[in-house]
């Protein structure tokens, strides 16, 4: 079976996220969603809140399961069987840093193998972190995340 783990922050899930994550699942025969426990940045909701967020989203895909971890990304890949590790590139400023851990995961582990999805045009410029400033500052953010993402935003930051 091809595994394949989806790792990040997710703080929280939005739709650019869910877009990758379902378009992966179409790709290979199982993804992990890999919810990074301690990223080196300040997050707003626990790594609990994060997995539950992104399950819920995504109840009805089968083949498609949300886990936490912490380390190395290439270990937690390696401890659940995975073949590659998918990212989302958005517009150019994603890419010399995907590119960068790309070549540093591959000289740690040369087994894996790094896939890139293109995000859909509609998500191109659709962040966690702007999601966050737009719901502090009174924005809707209605088609941008599921409902109980924003529903839990407005309960967090306003
Ligand atoms: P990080 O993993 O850097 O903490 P995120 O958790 O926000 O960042 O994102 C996880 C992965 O999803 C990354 O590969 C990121 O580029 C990708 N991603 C984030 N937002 C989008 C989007 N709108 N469209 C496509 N991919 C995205």
């Amino acid at each position: 079976m091809t595994l394949a783990i989806y790792p990040g922050s997710f703080d929280p899930v939005t739709n650019g996220h869910l877009d990758i994550a379902i378009r992966a699942a179409q790709l290979f025969e199982k993804v992990v969603v890999a919810v990074y426990d301690a990223p080196p940045k300040r997050l707003l909701f626990t790594t609990e809140e994060r997995c539950q967020m992104f399950r819920r989203a995504l109840a009805d895909v089968g083949n498609i399961a949300v886990e936490p971890y912490t380390g190395l990304t290439v270990h937690f890949a390696r401890s659940v069987g995975a073949r590659a590790i998918v990212r989302g590139l958005r517009a150019s400023q994603d890419f010399e840093r995907e590119f960068e851990m790309a070549l540093m995961n591959r000289q740690l582990a040369a087994d894996l193998d790094q896939v890139f999805l293109a995000t859909s045009l509609g998500f191109q410029f659709l962040s966690s972190s702007l999601i966050k400033e737009v719901v502090q500052l009174g924005g809707d953010v209605n088609g941008l995340v599921p409902a109980h993402v924003k529903e839990a935003l407005e309960q967090r930051l306003r």
